[in-house]
């Protein structure tokens, strides 16, 4: 039996909803709080670019989007290292051939919402999500100029990201409704690093570059533009923090100490600091997800995660592919359909949240550390010799879409405590790819 859906956000996951669900010919209606950025020239909202991997583009693939989102993508071989003493160093992400995709936030949504459109489902504007009663099945939207109106639905996805009105509602019509919800101590800012005079990229353009300084970090990722968006995730407290950086003279100071190589790329950096918004990062774990058979979360709505891992959207791609495969299973049957779904992806949602909060001490820290490039180093050399024994926890986040994120986590922990004994190995730097090292591995792999 068809059904009539209400999808709370035109986002990057509700929009993807939208189109797999038409597919299957239910009746969509998407109601979008802002207006249509197709037609209003807006931002997309929070980062500008972003990078896809496997997970999201096999659940492009499945709607046929997966080559056109390509053709619109800078492939991400690596990251480009940027040391304080102005040395660099490229360390790939996984094996020849494996590379990460930047792609614009914006131009990815419109897309998305032009081909839910082209399958017939309808985008409503303005329309704020202000209540939900979902054993009543209705929901109120306060429209722009403050009047409401009431919508009745069979079933109710909320994909309305981190701070979603569907999951507030929902938790207030249940006294037993777990919600965590824990900010980092670091904010971040975008910043923009122009193309040269000549109108090139003014870096490396197949890379994600990282300046990693072990508290905080700058990283940019390239656009088709020729600029680069760069991200400074920095302290919001503390001697090097947002809230000491109050004047041009401070700013200019800590970014000529900090970034040397980068300021000559940005000439107006500090115009840049001081224009651009500071915004929190936050990590949301809540359960349930689901009611019966006329509501769920989906996507940031039900998993917030730091950006770390470049998951969160990746994640919330797959939380649509993988509920698509539930309905194939289960028919008409959506009670199962939900269950199966919450079942499945609240392990992998935390499983995620953990990985990229884990992740940034990696990117901020480790990557300058030559012990950690040497671990690296095994490890990839591992997973060269015995592709199926030993594969790299960020290859399994990354590159492995059908290995889930909850036994990355777990395989990777496992992975992680080996190479903590062998980095302990006296001399190891010497007999790092010798037999002895290898046979040690394994046979620690299997016990
Ligand atoms: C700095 C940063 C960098 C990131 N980089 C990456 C990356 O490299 N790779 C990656 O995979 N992920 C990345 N992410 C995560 C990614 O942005 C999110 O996981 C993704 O946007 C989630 O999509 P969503 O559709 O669930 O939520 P959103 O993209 O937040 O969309 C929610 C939609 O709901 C609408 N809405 C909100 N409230 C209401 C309401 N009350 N009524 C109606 N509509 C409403 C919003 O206007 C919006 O359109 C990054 C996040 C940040 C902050």
């Amino acid at each position: 039996m068809k059904k009539e859906i209400t999808i709370v956000g035109a986002g990057l996951v509700g929009s993807l909803l939208s189109i797999y669900l038409a597919k299957r010919g239910h009746k969509v209606r998407i109601y979008e709080r802002r207006g249509d950025m197709r037609k209003e020239h807006m931002s997309a909202g929070r980062s500008i670019n972003l990078a896809l991997s496997d997970r999201g583009l096999l659940a492009l693939d499945k709607v046929g989007l997966a080559e056109e989102i390509k053709q619109i993508s800078i492939p991400m071989h690596g990251r480009y290292i940027h040391n304080l003493d102005g040395s660099t160093a490229f360390q790939p992400y996984g094996k020849e051939g494996q590379y990460i995709n930047s792609v614009s936030r914006g131009t990815l949504n419109m897309k998305l919402m032009d081909l839910a459109e082209q399958h017939g489902v309808e985008i409503y504007y303005n329309q704020k999500c202000s209540a939900i009663d979902w054993k009543k099945q209705l929901v109120d939207f306060e429209i722009s100029n403050l009047e409401f109106q009431t919508t009745r639905f069979d079933l109710l996805f909320g994909a309305d990201g981190a701070f979603s009105a569907a999951r507030l509602h929902h938790q207030l019509q249940h006294e037993k409704f777990d919600y965590q919800q824990y900010y980092i101590d670091c904010g971040y800012k975008e910043l923009t690093i122009p193309p040269t005079a000549n109108g090139d990229f003014a870096m490396e353009v197949n890379a994600l570059h990282i300046w990693p300084r072990k508290d905080y970090m700058l990283i940019a990722l390239p656009n088709l533009d020729k600029t680069f968006t760069c991200t400074l995730f920095f302290p919001f407290e503390g001697e090097a923090s947002f809230s000491n950086l109050t004047t041009e003279e401070k700013v200019k100071d800590f970014f000529e100490k900090t970034f040397p190589d980068a300021l000559p790329l940005m000439p107006d950096y500090i115009t840049q600091f001081f224009n651009n918004p500071v915004s929190s990062l936050v990590t949301v774990k809540c359960f349930p997800w689901i009611r019966e058979d006329k509501f769920a979360l989906i996507g940031d709505a039900a998993h917030a995660i730091v950006p770390f891992f470049g998951q969160g959207m990746n994640c919330g791609f797959e939380d649509c592919r993988i509920l698509d495969e539930l309905i194939e299973k289960n028919g008409d049957d959506w009670q199962a359909i939900l269950q199966q779904y919450q079942a499945l992806r609240k392990p992998d949602g935390d499983a995620i949240a953990n990985l990229a909060i884990n992740n940034f001490t990696e990117m901020r820290d480790k990557t300058a550390d030559p012990k950690f490039l040497l671990q690296k180093k095994i490890e990839a050399r591992l997973h060269e010799k015995y592709p199926d024994k030993w594969i790299p926890a960020y290859s399994q986040v990354t590159f492995s879409p059908y290995i889930r994120y909850s036994e990355a986590l777990l395989r990777g922990q496992k992975q992680e405590s080996i190479m903590q004994q062998v980095m302990a190995t006296p001399g190891i730097e010497d007999k790092w790819n010798s037999e002895e090292v290898e046979k040690m591995i394994l046979k620690r792999l299997i016990s």
